[in-house]
């Protein structure tokens, strides 16, 4: 069932899960896409927020390291205000809104009130911690049992409602929750109670995220080890035999990329297929557009072109962008993908012969080689002698193709589909990064992006940034364009496509 979009309001408790937004559940993201008004938490991953209608009302309720910007009678009023008021109200708190989350205080006073609402599971801290750093909560041959302990207790509580003895004794894992700050006695209370002071003990803080943390030790020196590490909140404290099992189950920060921060700059629309590519290896990636496409000045030519496509013998496109430009137009002057009836259809690169494939084209010609010279060379084997290409492309586009095209023979129209620019500066975290040292590689995917970057920043200051960062380059092309702007390429794969170049990379960091 969708969530009710009727007048009446209704809160959502949602899980947004410990950190990775990706594990958000389902039916939590069905919800946030539904909602009129978000109340969101410090450990609620904000990438989340994206998901909300554009227009949605955010309101922060955050609570930072016990400090309370807004106490929880507030946040119960505010959900009771908005839901009377008609809202889709989504409540959108770290991990599970049922564990140490104070999700069952808002439901009372959601019913109290009348409100209906319901409640969306999320992964807890403990979950995801145990899961991001190979670390088995029960296991047959270690234990069968786990408890969820919050370390705060007792502050405002004269006696433990938390039962020591049952807790330290026999074999359980225990997970503390909110438990840094007091972890030296909570350690020593267990060592009291009977828990072995060898029993390891794992302190994982921002589970599930780039800037996920892992600090191992036993029961007895645990504490000692935190402090000489200043390991700070939030996390969570594991403690048990279990722990010792990541030695052999780590997985994440294993990753080839793991820890490297690599800024990727392709444009705005592209850069997400990349990005994903580097995340899925372990890399923390910084998305830095260099590139953002836009119409042509005019559109005169391509339309006059698209008007006489029955005259043409074949169509070339170079890139995804060329497609999705082409076919927008086409569409604009009221046609489809049948004007293209009469004419051969020329796609560089898989990916571009995919885009062609959405609009139900099957590519007659798929150079096996992605640079225009690859596609000059199959040209080359054809009788081009009179025929008619139309070679719709980017503005600052290479002039090999139609050049090399029209001394074989052919006419070759070559109108501007679509144009590059280049934002005017960079996104801000870059840039700190940047200034910062802490930039491990950064990835050009073709000529323009290195020479915008360059334009952006002047000359001097690209090479003195980018001093002790890597340099990926998806090609030769690429390449010499970053020679030339006085940059020392260190990665160039023999394929020049994104996965080569993510495999190059590995290769170079492993
Ligand atoms: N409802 C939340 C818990 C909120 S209490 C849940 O189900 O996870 C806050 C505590 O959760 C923090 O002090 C810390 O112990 C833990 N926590 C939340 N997110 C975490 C993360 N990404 N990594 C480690 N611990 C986290």
């Amino acid at each position: 069932m969708k969530p009710s979009t009727n007048q009446k309001g209704i809160v959502y408790l949602v899980g947004a899960g410990p950190g990775d937004p990706a594990l958000i559940t389902l039916r939590g993201l069905e919800c946030l896409q539904l909602a009129d008004v978000v109340v969101y938490d410090y450990l609620a991953n904000e990438q989340l927020l994206n998901h909300a209608p554009d227009g949605a009302e955010y309101i922060y309720a955050g609570k930072i390291g016990g400090r309370h910007n807004q106490n929880q009678s507030e946040i119960n009023s505010l959900l009771v205000k908005k839901g009377r008021a008609g809202k889709v109200v989504v409540r959108l708190k770290g991990g599970d809104p049922f564990v140490f989350g104070r999700g069952g205080e808002e439901c009372e006073a959601l019913r109290e009130a009348g409100i209906p609402f319901e409640v969306v599971p999320g992964v807890t801290a403990a979950v995801g911690a145990a899961a991001y750093s190979g670390i088995p909560l029960t296991h047959r041959d270690f234990t069968a049992s786990v408890a969820f302990v919050t370390g705060q207790e007792g502050k405002d509580k004269s006696e433990s409602a938390i039962d020591w003895e049952r807790l330290s004794l026999g074999g359980g894992t225990v997970v503390f929750y909110m438990g840094i700050t007091t972890l030296r006695g909570n350690m020593q209370k267990m060592i009291e109670h009977g828990r072995a002071p060898e029993t390891p003990v794992a302190l994982v803080r921002w589970a599930t995220t780039p800037c996920q943390q892992i600090l191992t030790g036993t029961v007895a020196d645990i504490a000692d080890r935190a402090e000489a590490a200043g390991f700070k909140p939030p996390a969570v404290t594991i403690v048990g035999e279990v722990v010792n099992l990541r030695k052999k189950l780590g997985w994440f920060d294993s990753r080839p990329l793991c820890g490297r921060k690599i800024i990727v700059t392709r444009s705005a629309e592209q850069a997400g297929e990349f990005s994903a590519k580097l995340a899925m290896r372990g890399a923390s990636v910084l998305e830095c557009p260099t590139i953002r496409l836009v119409e042509p000045e005019s559109w005169q030519l391509l339309d006059l072109a698209i008007r006489e496509l029955p005259g043409y013998d074949w169509l070339i496109l170079t890139s995804v962008n060329a497609v999705r430009f082409f076919f927008q137009r086409l569409g604009t002057l009221g046609m489809d993908a049948r004007a293209l009836a009469g004419c051969k259809v020329c796609a560089v690169g898989p990916k571009t012969a995919e885009a062609f494939a959405s609009f139900g084209i099957r590519a007659d010609l798929v150079p096996g080689d992605y640079k225009a010279e690859g596609v000059v060379d199959e040209f080359s084997r054809l009788d081009l002698h009179n025929l008619k290409i139309l070679f719709p492309r980017a503005d600052k586009a290479r002039e090999i193709i139609p050049r090399e095209l029209k001394r074989m023979g052919a006419h070759v129209d070559s109108p501007v589909a679509y144009r590059n620019i280049f934002p005017d500066r960079l996104p801000p975290e870059a840039l700190f990064q940047l200034e910062k040292r802490a930039v491990d590689c950064i990835t050009f995917t073709s000529s323009s992006t290195v020479q915008n970057l360059a334009a952006m920043l002047g000359e001097d200051l690209l090479v003195d940034l980018l001093k002790g960062v890597a340099v990926a380059s998806i090609g030769p092309i690429t390449s010499k364009s970053c020679r030339e702007l006085g940059l020392k390429v260190d990665i160039e794969p023999e394929t020049h496509t994104l996965d080569a170049l993510a495999d190059a990379l590995e290769a170079h960091f492993s």
